[in-house]
């Protein structure tokens, strides 16, 4: 009891002073800390970058232009192999649908999710991409891939990842987003998405994006088999990425989803995602942005604005996580009411007006 108590407030004192936590601090934190203790690490590093009650979020929708994908990860209810029935590909009039349907619903963000698609050409996505910035200027924002989509597009095209960027950003896109990452160890890619890339190729890639002066985020998803070692090895590297590059404009955190995918299992409990919440906003404290995922969560991830995040999207849409379960509602009122029952201010957050956003 003596050595957890001393342990604690040598963790404290090092958030206190501003130093940084080690691996072996976060997970001493993860197997002893309760969750009052976690929320008020937690809030002590939220505090550096926010207003104790401020949060900022966004309507948005993932457009998921087409389900064909050839990675087989065995966590995705969402795939179809190419030549199998029920596989699409959105034309750019569905897609401008999509963002007009968007836009009446007060959105301004589009997060652009498919899948590995042989089919599909880069010019598919660079003339979808200038045509999206001709027909709605600075009236929205999108983010234009995941990581794990750049990388298969410069592998399928044969370019190296630099060249790739800068062709994308010649047509106009300014975010490629940290998706695709689930747990960044090479051992899980191993075990569930062995046609996904590598770690090492993933912060590679990434860093092209950073130096192309394209936007990046990173982005985490639990609660698969995944151990709190692979957790906590996940975000040693998110945080080294940003100490060599300042290129990550946020962290998000959401939950897999088990229904219909060949894995299956049960879902963490909301009560462990925000734990591990907190632990994220400990942990990288070089990243002053983190969001809480209400896809995956509903109205509860807002919970997770007392456990340091500070910003949360409400989406639309979006057939991934609801083809593996995730259920999506559209009462805003209601979701941003709960912000504010748990004393928080909302604030819409306009990507296109925020350059470093
Ligand atoms: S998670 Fe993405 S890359 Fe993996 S199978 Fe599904 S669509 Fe393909």
């Amino acid at each position: 009891m003596i050595i957890a108590t001393s342990a604690l407030h040598e963790i404290r004192a090092k958030v206190q002073g501003r130093d940084r936590i080690s691996s072996a601090d976060a997970l001493w934190l993860w197997k002893n800390a309760s969750d009052a203790e976690l929320r008020e690490l937690a809030m002590a590093v939220r505090g550096r970058f926010h207003a104790p009650d401020a949060c900022t979020y966004m309507v948005m929708r993932i457009v998921n232009y087409t389900n064909v994908c050839v990675a087989q990860c065995d966590y995705c209810a969402f795939y179809k192999l190419p030549g199998q029935a029920g596989g699409y590909v959105l034309s750019q009039e569905e897609v401008f649908a999509k963002l007009d349907e968007l836009l009446v619903l007060g959105g301004d963000l589009a997060a652009f999710n498919g899948g590995f698609n042989p089919h599909l050409p880069l010019d598919y996505y660079c003339e979808l991409f200038a045509a999206i910035r001709v027909r709605y200027g600075d009236q929205l924002e999108f983010y234009a891939l995941t990581i794990a989509e750049f990388m298969y597009l410069a592998d399928h095209a044969k370019l190296d990842f630099a060249a790739a960027a800068e062709r994308f950003k010649q047509a106009g896109v300014r975010w490629i987003t940290g998706g695709g990452s689930e747990i960044l160890t090479e051992d899980f890619r191993r075990r569930h998405s062995k046609f996904k890339y590598t770690v090492a190729q993933y912060f590679e890639a990434q860093k092209a994006i950073v130096d192309a002066g394209l936007k990046t985020t990173a982005t985490m998803v639990v609660g698969f088999d995944e151990t709190i070692e692979e957790r906590i090895e996940h975000l040693e590297s998110t945080r080294q990425f940003q100490d060599e590059t300042n290129g990550l404009a946020s962290f998000l955190c959401w939950t897999f989803k088990p229904y219909f995918t060949q894995i299956g299992g049960i879902e963490i409990t909301t009560a462990e995602y925000l734990r591990h919440l907190a632990l994220c906003r400990i942990y990288l404290d070089n990243i002053p942005r983190i969001r809480t995922s209400v896809l995956t969560q509903n109205e509860r991830a807002l919970e997770g604005l007392l456990c340091g995040a500070d910003d949360f999207d409400l989406p639309i849409e979006d057939e991934v996580t609801q083809k593996a379960g995730a259920t999506i509602s559209l009462n805003f009122e209601k979701i941003l009411n709960y912000a504010r029952e748990l004393g928080f201010t909302p604030t819409y957050r306009h990507v296109a007006l925020q350059p470093r956003d």
